[in-house]
């Protein structure tokens, strides 16, 4: 029996590949892409085998044998170990922490019971696979150049889809969807959502659309065993569509030929912990490598791509009207609360608004992104005030559930009786969630039908769709809702939005905030008035003013992206500067800043800023205190090139005070 060695690379912070001896008949050795279970630190961990040798520089003696190779599961395609290689050196990751995790649980443990099963449930899958769509409705002139443009397009082509909302954009992937299954009969696509909640309604469109297909879906929602099966069709070939989240970007997928990133600007495309990636970008990166076109869609691009369209290296494609006929966007006003005072969060205008659609039986919204009943409790007589104990955060009044929680590390407390200061037994509620919203709702309007859709009331597993479903069939009146109900839906009977409380965004420290706010804005303005009714967008604020609001009432997200990136530019800030963070946490916030300071300090490089530690914003978090550093430059290799020999320097250091690094960060 002759040798051969593995470089197998582990899912451990610091060095991710480990050599181990593997006995075989030459010409049967493994392949690069299969996994492999191993000997680990007193564990059987599986890995993946990224190199196959004849010799290793690891002494014999030292040298471990490999206990399985995984040979019933195809390897995976060494196009997507490129992948994840490109995303551990951009990220400063190891590779096996980039590869591994991304996997189903059960493919990463030692027994192979679950993929066995698996694997016999897929073979057993011998449904039609009949790319032809259910039915085709007629596009306007606009989807269908944009459905023509994409499902046409050769070779690595970025394409902004920038349409307003309610411009009909899923029609417009559905079609070019079918184009591209339509001419290749192996192809693959990969659709990615921002929200989990977004998915039922959208894997049912496809559903009904393509019935000959099989469809995967990937988000963190599932079980492990429809994970793995899903997971696993795609890795085969066999799902010729996949739709998921964000995680999804970093599955398995050997004839991919489309991507499509539906609201490209959201947040959620960015990973906040572990490995800190953006899934938009890795998926434009996807797209290069091989050689295919891309779809970034949006009614309000992130910067970094309306930068990218407004130079041509991407391709912009525009939706500017409503799909639906005789739909136009919303009336947006907005009210000024100095004039009009509010009754229990409400101005009179939009008491007024809310009884005229009740009184014709439409549907309202109200959004409030704040959720508890109010933000904190406070007493009167001495100024005590509910703040954490463990957090520089205040705990948030929840009054249905009789408790005080922190939102940042979860505390709960029951509501104190009497100020725990004083003994002042009248403790106040100030400012307001959504819970005293919806209990002023019921006392002003006892009739009407009223939902809360926030985190806290969607806790169980199915309930958040169970509530957008009553929606959907009419049973509710007035809709109250953080940003879980911003996105995406398409409420038919929907034909006011009232919008609470967004002033405290306009004066935010994070320079991303206002375009933020403004894509939000405009995002839940959107929800209304999409099946043709007449509607209005009512924004309650003490700062008419402001020219962001300005931009909301004119729809004009043109102008308003020219004039932030104006600022971007002049004050030297993203997609103009690349920037990357240093996080530090530690009990004391001294520990922090000192680490920090040590990392500033150990490495000069050219065109490489790197500024002062700061503590963080919300600087107690659980007890732990937080610092970081901002690194900047105009040139990304300078960055890149700065960040490999930095993260090297922080490692040896072995500070025992946590620390992690995030490359393009999104909040600073
Ligand atoms: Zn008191
Ligand atoms: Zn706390």
């Amino acid at each position: 029996m002759a040798h051969c060695f593995l470089q197998v690379a582990l899912d451990t912070p610091l060095n991710s590949c480990f050599d181990y001896r593997w006995s075989c008949e030459p010409g049967q050795e493994p392949l690069v892409g299969q996994l492999v279970l191993v000997p680990f630190a007193r564990r059987e961990v599986v890995g993946l085998i990224v190199a196959v040798k004849q010799d290793t520089e690891v002494p014999l003696d030292k040298l471990k044998d490999a206990i399985a190779v995984r040979s019933q599961l195809a390897p995976l395609p060494e196009r997507w170990i490129a992948l994840a290689q490109f995303a551990a050196d951009y990220y400063q990751r190891p590779l096996g922490e980039v590869a591994l995790p991304g996997l189903p649980k059960n493919l990463r443990v030692p027994k192979t019971v679950a993929l066995d099963r698996a694997l016999k449930k897929l073979a057993k899958d011998d449904s039609a696979h009949d790319p032809t769509p259910s039915s085709m409705p007629v596009l306007n002139p606009a989807q269908q150049e944009a459905a023509n443009s994409i499902g046409g397009a050769q070779g690595f082509t970025p394409l902004l889809l920038y349409g307003v909302t309610g411009s009909g954009k899923t029609e417009v992937y559905l079609q070019a969807c079918a184009q591209v299954l339509g001419r290749d009969r192996d192809a693959q696509i990969l659709i990615l959502v921002p929200e989990i909640n977004l998915t039922p309604q959208l894997e049912g469109n496809i559903r009904a659309r393509f019935p000959g297909v099989m469809l995967a879906t990937l988000h963190s929602s599932l079980s492990e065993g429809e994970r793995m099966l899903h997971w696993l069709a795609a890795h085969e070939g066999r799902a010729r569509i996949v739709l998921g989240t964000r995680l999804a970007i970093l599955s398995s997928l050997p004839n991919l030929k489309l991507i499509v990133i539906d609201e490209e600007h959201d947040p959620s495309y960015k990973q906040q912990e572990g490995l800190r990636y953006s899934a938009r970008d890795l998926a434009v990166w996807r797209a290069h490598q091989l050689g295919i076109p891309i779809v970034l869609g949006s009614a309000t691009p992130s910067l970094e791509t309306w930068h990218h369209a407004q130079s041509g290296r991407y391709r912009k494609l525009e939706l500017r009207e409503r799909a639906v006929r005789d739909a136009v966007l919303p009336t947006v006003k907005l009210v000024d609360m100095e004039r009009d005072r509010p009754k229990d969060g409400l101005t009179g205008s939009l008491i007024a608004a809310l009884r005229g659609r009740l009184d014709r039986g439409e549907q309202s919204l109200l959004f409030l992104n704040r959720r508890g009943y109010a933000p904190v409790i406070c007493c009167d007589a001495c100024g005590w005030i509910s703040n954490c104990t463990r957090c520089t955060a205040f705990m948030v009044l929840h009054r249905p559930e009789h408790r005080l929680r922190c939102h940042h590390c979860s505390l709960e407390l029951r509501i104190p009786r009497h100020c725990p200061t004083c003994g002042n037994v009248d403790l106040q509620p100030l400012g307001r969630g959504t819970q005293r919203i919806e209990e002023g709702l019921a006392a002003m309007f006892p009739e009407a039908r009223i939902l809360r859709i926030d985190a806290d009331s969607t806790r169980l597993k199915g309930s958040a769709q169970e509530a957008f479903d009553s929606v959907h069939r009419g049973e509710v009146d007035i809709l109250v809702g953080t940003q879980m109900v911003a996105k995406g839906h398409d409420f038919k009977k929907l034909t006011l939005v009232g919008i609470l409380n967004p002033d405290t965004a306009l004066f935010s420290q994070d320079y991303r905030a206002s375009e933020r706010l403004f894509a939000q804005l405009m995002q839940v303005a959107g929800r209304a008035g999409r099946a043709g009714a007449a509607s209005e967008v009512l924004v309650q604020t003490r700062y008419a003013s402001h020219p962001l609001y300005g931009a909301v009432v004119r729809h004009d997200y043109d102008r308003f992206a020219a004039s932030l990136l104006e600022e971007r530019r002049q004050a030297g800030l993203p997609p103009f500067m690349y920037q990357a963070l240093l996080r530090a946490e530690a009990p004391e916030l001294a520990t922090a800043i000192a680490f920090l300071e040590a990392a500033r300090d150990s490495l000069v490089f050219d065109a490489v800023m790197i500024n002062d530690p700061i503590p963080m914003t919300m600087t107690r978090v659980h007890n732990v205190d937080r610092a970081q550093l901002l690194v900047e430059s105009a040139s990304r290799p300078a960055l890149q090139a700065f960040l490999r020999e930095w993260v090297e320097i922080l490692r040896a250091m072995k500070s025992r005070v946590r620390w992690s690094l995030e490359v393009d960060p999104l909040d600073i």
